[in-house]
């Protein structure tokens, strides 16, 4: 019988491990939200992940369970432990992806580089920090923000009064605001029994809080840069028990330095690259490293990959044309789609390009463009 990997979560990380699954004669069922999301071919649940009974039922036909995404409640990843279900990564290590605030504090006890934070529970305590850090800083809701919802820059305690009102007592973190020169993200697999991979560090550029592009390797990074980030990531998958891939996204300053920003335990964003450009791609090495199987090649397939986001996109039947279109007039580009309705701002798809680093850059970004509306 072929191993079984639940995954909990129908969004496009899920959707992105069905096709290595299948190559490697894993079952992968899929736990979506609602019906017709985005991994819909492997969706053989349809639930809440808030909701314990389901969520156990679920993952009672599986040998292991993962995530496409961090919201699942602590109280149900516990349940699941208690049940005698394998979860990765387990809860333990998940609470670090899950509050930002509980990260801060544990990376400080690893003694891993981190800009200089505080939890603060009142306008009181932030404006101090404010005052001790030249009055600007940056506030983040420790729990459920992405894609920079729940970040916002301020200059005057006043600006979060809202958040400060809305926690119920509970602190938010407050970071020094880094100003670096680019940022960086590291990826690291690792088994439960405690094999480590370590993918060349990338160079990611957000746009409005959300990344538009990837460029892996990190273009001018020096050996010492890229064998800190990679010590840096084993350091942290090891320290917090991670299991399956995990994605620490760093401040790189004008000195060379590194500076840890946050993590995902998951495949992730910075890693979509792989698919195209590595010999193992984060969704493979994922599923290889939950269910404990010896880890894939991360090694590079070119000279660079460059890793485009679609972001908003067509409606409806133009996204077809769009991508009849990109593919036509870019056939080495690889376009990866989402299958999801396009909102503004919205990831519905990315474009890999590998080869030389401008060539590959010019190629992601011509057929990203077909896609814009
Ligand atoms: P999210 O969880 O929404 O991805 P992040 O904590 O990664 O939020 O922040 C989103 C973006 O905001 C980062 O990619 C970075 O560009 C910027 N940012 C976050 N923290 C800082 C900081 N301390 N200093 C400067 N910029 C920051």
């Amino acid at each position: 019988m072929s191993l079984r990997v639940g995954v909990i979560g129908g969004g496009q990380l899920a959707r992105m491990m069905i096709a290595p699954a299948v190559e490697m004669g894993i079952d992968l069922r899929v736990l979506a939200e609602t019906e017709g999301m985005a991994a819909r071919l492997a969706a053989t649940a349809v639930g809440d992940y808030r909701d314990e009974a389901a969520v156990l039922a679920f993952a009672r036909e599986v040998d292991v369970i993962t995530f496409d995404h961090e919201h699942v409640p602590q109280p149900v990843l516990r349940a699941l432990v208690d049940a005698g279900v394998s979860v990765h990564p387990g809860p333990d290590a998940l609470q670090y992806a899950q509050d930002k605030l509980a990260m801060r504090a544990r990376l400080a006890e690893l003694g891993a580089p981190q800009p200089d934070w505080a939890a603060v529970r009142d306008e009181a305590e932030l404006q101090a920090f404010l005052d001790d850090h030249g009055g600007r800083a940056v506030v983040k809701t420790p729990r459920g923000g992405y894609d920079g919802k729940g970040v916002r820059v301020i200059s005057n305690a006043d600006e979060a009064a809202d958040w400060l009102a809305d926690t119920a007592g509970e602190p938010i973190l407050v970071e020094e605001l880094v100003s670096f020169a680019r940022e960086l993200a590291q990826q690291v697999a690792r088994r439960p029994s405690g094999q480590m991979v370590t993918y060349p560090v990338v160079e990611t550029v957000q746009r409005d809080g959300v990344c538009s592009e990837v460029f892996a390797p990190a273009p001018r990074a020096s050996e010492r840069l890229m064998e800190v980030a990679a010590r840096l990531s084993t350091q942290i998958a090891e320290g917090l028990g991670v299991t399956g891939m995990l994605a620490v996204e760093l401040f790189e300053t004008d000195d060379e330095r590194i500076l840890v920003n946050e993590l995902a335990m998951r495949p992730h964003n910075s890693g979509h690259w792989t698919q195209d450009g590595a010999v193992t791609s984060q969704f493979e090495q994922h599923l290889r490293a939950v269910l404990d199987l010896p880890l894939g090649d991360p090694s590079p397939v070119a000279e660079a990959a460059v890793m485009v986001n679609i972001l908003g996109g067509p409606q409806g039947a133009q996204m077809t044309d769009r991508i009849a279109v990109a593919i036509a007039d870019h056939p080495t580009a690889r376009i990866h789609t989402y299958g999801k309705e396009p909102r503004p701002g919205r990831k519905v798809g990315h474009v890999n390009a590998v080869g030389e680093l401008d060539e590959a850059a010019y190629i992601a970004r011509a057929a990203a463009a077909h896609f814009l509306t």
